[in-house]
């Protein structure tokens, strides 16, 4: 068994290292992922704003055309009215009409204005978005150029530990063994093995029981630490 012991510390000097590796090169990629819909989403509120300011720009032309109909209509009704000044009763539909029309180019023109105030405001956080985007965009070509890098670097040192942990393998370490010690390797992030300190566990630093201390001595079988799992040696 303390051979075992040896073999699993030799492997875990490499395995702490590649444990460290195959983080970063899970991380990277999930951080791209973050990035990119953070980025997207930026995209999407300028492309909103620019086309709520559009729809709203529209609206208010046909608004603008609207009320110059309401106008053009209303001089016809004024030179119809002065056409036939004796008829009193068409006089005072001319006068109705003719309220009414200004009344309705009144509101008509409000309406206008208030949305071209909207499309103003619009107009401008769609601007100060795209701006945002442009520099987010920046950054985030930058990380990408950075992360094909660190990928790269991440990767040829992964191979490098993968060759270096196999020629240390070559000891005929049981499955068992090894499997328990791939568990505890992945649960506790690298770290598998901890040192025996007297009774304390160098790992977690919770006393194991006097039992345990002398079977890890004993070195007949792997003695877990009870609070944080690892392979206990001394
Ligand atoms: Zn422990």
């Amino acid at each position: 068994m303390h051979s075992v012991l040896q073999s699993l510390q030799s492997l875990q000097e490499v395995d702490r290292d590649l444990f460290k590796v195959l983080v970063e090169l899970k991380r990277l990629p999930e951080e791209e992922k973050r990035r990119k819909a953070a980025l997207d989403k930026l995209l999407a509120r300028a492309a909103e704003l620019r086309n709520e300011a559009k729809v709203l720009r529209v609206k208010s032309k046909e608004l603008d055309d609207r009320a110059t109909i309401a106008r053009q209509r209303l001089k016809k009704v004024d030179s119809e009215a002065m056409a036939s000044r004796a008829d009193q009763a068409l006089l005072a539909a001319y006068d109705h009409e003719r309220r009414t029309l200004k009344r309705d180019i009144g509101a008509t023109e409000e309406e206008g204005l208030g949305l071209l105030e909207q499309v103003d405001v619009l107009e401008k956080q769609a601007v100060e978005a795209e701006a945002k985007s442009a520099a987010e965009q920046a950054i985030f070509s930058e990380f990408q150029q950075n992360m094909v890098k660190e990928l790269a670097a991440a990767n040829a040192r992964r191979s490098e530990l993968e060759a270096r942990r196999k020629e240390r393998m070559g000891e005929g370490l049981p499955a068992d063994m090894l499997a328990l010690y791939a568990r505890v390797l992945s649960t506790r992030e690298g770290e598998a093995l901890a040192q025996l300190d007297g009774r304390t566990c160098g790992a977690c630093f919770m006393e194991v029981p006097t039992n345990m201390v002398v079977r890890v001595s004993r070195g007949a079988d792997l003695v877990q630490c009870p609070s944080c799992d690892r392979i206990l040696y001394i």
